[in-house]
């Protein structure tokens, strides 16, 4: 058995480069993978190990000055979801491209049965879904606005179109929480007074609340791609992009060429051999297909590229 972690923290950290070095050398002899970003605004990470090892991790990083107190969102399952350890530096923790956004601005933090509350009051409000357009196509909380973007940053020029009055109540969720801590910043430079935030995200909320009013799955950026929400209601909110049908399972493309992330259930894989369309069916670039594993071949899909490659890629965000 093993763990899962989610995690992030916005402190000071003055030399991001020296931080990095040290900490990828505390997680490489831990033998933890996942992917840790580290920069001048904080920390902010998913590690997958045994739980031992998570243990070990968490009193180490919460014993380094600034980083107390963090809420480790923790998921147990029975594989190790990351091909191999990233830790880097970034500008940005998570990348909204936009100049002094300091979360210790943000919107007022809705602990996970405050939002199920609020959600159940009948009061008026606005919901919006802090993901990108794929995320919220498997799964999204009832009623929650979800735009049409593809990356975090482009949500200020979303923002920029979104014609709420500014007093209505906004509330907001993102995976684990850190995409809210900035937009609500930025909803509040915008003008919006009564900005709310789940704080830990769907995940915690999903650990807490048993994920009710959550309609789908939650995409997770490692290699299981989706996770369970709402235990008792597991149908999907997509369809098979092949054969039409409900489904909430990602791959990508086998085309190593195409490498489109789309939903796909496991009839339509076998039908088309992990391919989004016949033409890349018969691409010279297909992974090999093996029909009895279906979806396990395309979770370490990203061995197949060189380094350059999986950072454009698997640039998420939780
Ligand atoms: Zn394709």
């Amino acid at each position: 058995m093993y763990e899962v972690i989610l995690y992030y923290k916005f402190t000071d950290i003055e030399d991001p480069e020296s931080f990095c070095e040290q900490h990828k050398s505390f997680c490489k002899e831990l033998g933890v993978k996942g992917r840790i970003y580290i920069g001048r605004e904080g920390i902010n990470g998913t590690l997958g190990g045994t739980p031992e090892q998570m243990q070990k991790y968490k009193e180490h990083l919460t014993a380094i000055e600034g980083f107390e107190g963090i809420d480790f969102k923790t998921d147990t399952i029975d594989f190790i979801p990351f091909a191999k350890l990233k830790c880097k530096t970034r500008d940005e923790i998570v990348a909204l491209h936009e100049e002094d956004v300091d979360p210790a601005y943000g919107g007022k933090y809705l602990e996970p049965h405050e939002w199920k509350a609020v959600m159940e009051s009948g009061e008026d409000y606005v919901m919006i879904d802090v993901r990108n357009d794929y995320e919220s196509k498997i799964g999204h909380f009832e009623g929650a606005i979800t735009p049409d973007v593809e990356n975090f940053y482009d949500f200020p020029d979303w923002l920029d179109q979104f014609d709420a009055p500014k007093d209505k109540k906004v509330l907001m969720y993102c995976t684990g929480g850190i995409r809210c801590e900035k937009f609500s910043v930025l909803m509040k430079e915008k003008g919006w007074e009564d900005v709310n935030q789940l704080h830990g995200g769907i995940l915690r909320y999903a650990n807490e609340e048993g994920g009710e009013h959550y309609k789908g799955k939650c995409f997770v950026f490692d290699d299981r791609l989706v996770v369970p929400v709402n235990k008792d209601n597991l149908e999907p909110i997509a369809r098979c992009e092949i054969t039409g049908k409900p489904a909430d399972s990602y791959i990508n493309c086998a085309n190593m060429e195409c490498n489109k992330l789309f939903v796909c259930s496991k009839e339509g894989a076998i039908k088309m051999e992990g391919c989004c369309s016949e033409e890349c069916r018969q691409s010279e670039f297909k992974r090999p297909f093996d029909p009895e594993n279906a979806f396990r071949p395309f979770r370490k899909w990203y061995n197949y590229f060189d380094d350059e490659f999986k950072e454009r890629e698997l640039e998420g965000n939780a």
